[in-house]
């Protein structure tokens, strides 16, 4: 589904991404972990197409498409979800009028007939149990004044609506609590099907504890250096990165 091959990435001049190489395949979750600073951010932020950042080698391809070809609004129509991608605060755009659109417009790029208000509404019933989210939430104001477990909320019912082939989840927030993380992993386990993946990026080992990776990959100085089953989440969390440092720079 998703091909990267020696994916090399600057900001500003200055490489952070120096050879990424990841096979993503339908049904499964990959964890990305890594200390702060490795570029976990950035490889989320280069597959959403952020304009900062220049792809200066390597290539990335979804369903056999190049991806790093398409603008962000494409990539989200072919189905890639990156949850941070979509508006953080829009005062007086309630989060039912923003999802219609979206809705939408994927489907229309599928070919799909656009949804009417009564199928709409319908569609948003279904989904609204499945991630167990309030009504109330969805009539506020798109994320104004949301708390970090609502933001979260909002955003795996965005998933839902959308039924993305790829969701890639940047778990970056400090301040979220163990709530914010369960609604996050019930949500990605909740949506699960065998012709989905997930990429979850975290640097918080207890997010695993809900999310069950098939597999779990080290991001460190802009390069995967350690891949591994679900286990590896839990030695991570028992003995830090150091040891993976020191793999990597013995091996590098
Ligand atoms: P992570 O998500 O793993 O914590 P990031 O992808 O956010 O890492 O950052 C990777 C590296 O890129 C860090 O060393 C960071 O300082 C650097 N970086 C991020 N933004 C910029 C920028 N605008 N200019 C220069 N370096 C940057
Ligand atoms: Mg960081
Ligand atoms: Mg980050």
């Amino acid at each position: 589904m998703l091909s990267i091959k020696n994916l090399h990435a600057s900001i500003e001049g200055n490489p952070i991404l120096k050879g990424i190489n990841l096979e993503v395949k339908p049904g499964e979750i990959h964890a990305i972990m890594g200390p702060n600073g490795s570029g976990k951010s950035t490889l989320a932020s280069v597959l959403a197409g952020r304009e900062e950042y220049e792809v200066t080698d390597g290539e990335v391809t979804f369903k056999g498409k190049d991806l790093l070809d398409l603008n962000p609004e494409d990539r989200a129509r072919e189905g890639v979800f990156l949850a941070f991608q979509y508006p953080v605060e829009i005062p007086g755009v309630s989060s039912t009028n923003f999802l219609r659109t979206a809705v939408n417009q994927v489907r229309e790029y599928r070919g799909q007939e656009p949804l009417d208000a009564v199928k709409f509404l319908t569609l948003m019933k279904e989904k609204m149990k499945l991630v167990d989210i309030d009504q109330k939430l969805l009539s506020r104001a798109l994320n104004e004044g949301f708390s970090g477990g609502e933001k979260k909320r909002n955003e795996i019912f965005q998933m839902a609506m959308l039924e993305p082939t790829l969701s890639i989840l940047d778990e970056t927030d400090s301040g979220l609590d163990i709530d914010a993380l369960k609604i996050v992993a019930d949500g990605v386990n909740e949506l699960r099907t065998p012709d989905n993946a997930t990429i979850v990026v975290t640097h918080y080992q207890r997010l695993l504890n809900y999310i069950v990776p098939d597999v779990v990959h080290v991001l460190y100085k802009g390069k995967i250096v350690k891949s591994g089953p679900k286990e590896l989440a839990l030695e991570l969390e028992e003995k830090g990165y150091d040891w993976i440092k020191e793999d990597a720079g013995s091996t590098t």
